[in-house]
């Protein structure tokens, strides 16, 4: 594991959680949070889980909560070790400089919100804070992206192992592993298929100190419906292929058979 820093370790966690989620009903979404010696963060449909010793690190006891819900170790044994496939982060880079573009992003003048906080002091001297449209973005929250600073569109269809997931969850995973220094991970295949048919995916990377694990959740295609926000209705023929990489081993923690 290359040196990471406190300040990336926490934005790679940021990146799996929802701050915007109800505090009420999606707890677990909002922020970080320990469980069974593990720091987690999920938004739902990603999730990023690492053995504590690892997040210990970089981050303090005290600095997240400890929640019950959801029960992480029965997600990760859902997942098939066989650790005979890697997904390089090279190959997810590759993939994902394939996704179509966003023209428009958050503004970072006001971070998307459209409002900044102005000071004005009147004649008599007396000083007021006020909040004004922001000058940047004209108060839309939005801005034209400088090409070198675009991202890839959020739901276009991306194909892993038969199933199809949004590229915004993959360029995700694709700045987690940028953050926490990691090249490749091992592959992680789906258990038993539920009733509908979407299960999620796992990455494992193994660290001297713990592993770090990474899950994300499919999503279906509507055929003929356009899937992002241009008017082309994609097919599944349209679907950016990651590929696995086979690593040539079998699972790790497997003994030397003796023959
Ligand atoms: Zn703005």
């Amino acid at each position: 594991m290359k040196e990471i820093i406190s300040e990336d370790f926490k934005d790679a966690l940021l990146l799996a959680t929802d701050p915007d989620a109800s505090e009420e009903y999606f707890p677990e979404y909002v922020a970080p949070f320990w469980q069974d010696q593990k720091l987690v963060a999920t938004e739902g449909h990603i999730m990023l889980a690492i053995d504590e010793e690892v997040a210990l690190q970089y981050v303090s006891k005290d600095d997240y909560e400890h929640l019950a819900k959801p029960n992480i170790n029965a997600l990760l044994h859902r997942f098939l070790d066989t650790g005979d496939c890697d997904l390089t982060r090279d190959e997810l880079e590759r993939a994902i400089g394939l996704v179509p573009k966003c023209d428009y992003g958050d503004c970072e003048e006001c971070k998307g919100s459209g409002q900044v906080r102005v000071n004005y002091r009147v004649h008599g001297g007396q000083l007021y804070a006020l909040n004004a449209d922001c000058p940047v973005c004209s108060g839309t929250g939005r801005v034209y992206l400088d090409p070198r600073k675009k991202v890839p569109v959020d739901k276009f269809p991306m194909l892993l192992d038969g199933q199809y997931f949004r590229s915004g969850m993959m360029y995700k995973i694709l700045q987690i592993m940028k953050l926490l220094g990691i090249d490749d991970m091992a592959y992680l295949a789906p258990g038993e298929l539920s009733g509908d048919g979407y299960v999620p995916i796992g990455f494992r990377y193994k660290t001297d100190r713990g592993d770090i694990y990474i899950a994300v959740m499919p999503n279906g295609i509507d055929e003929g419906k356009a899937f992002w926000h241009y008017n082309k209705c994609l097919r599944k023929k349209d679907a950016v292929k990651i590929k696995l990489t086979p690593n040539g081993k079998k699972d790790d923690d497997d003994p030397e058979i003796p023959w």
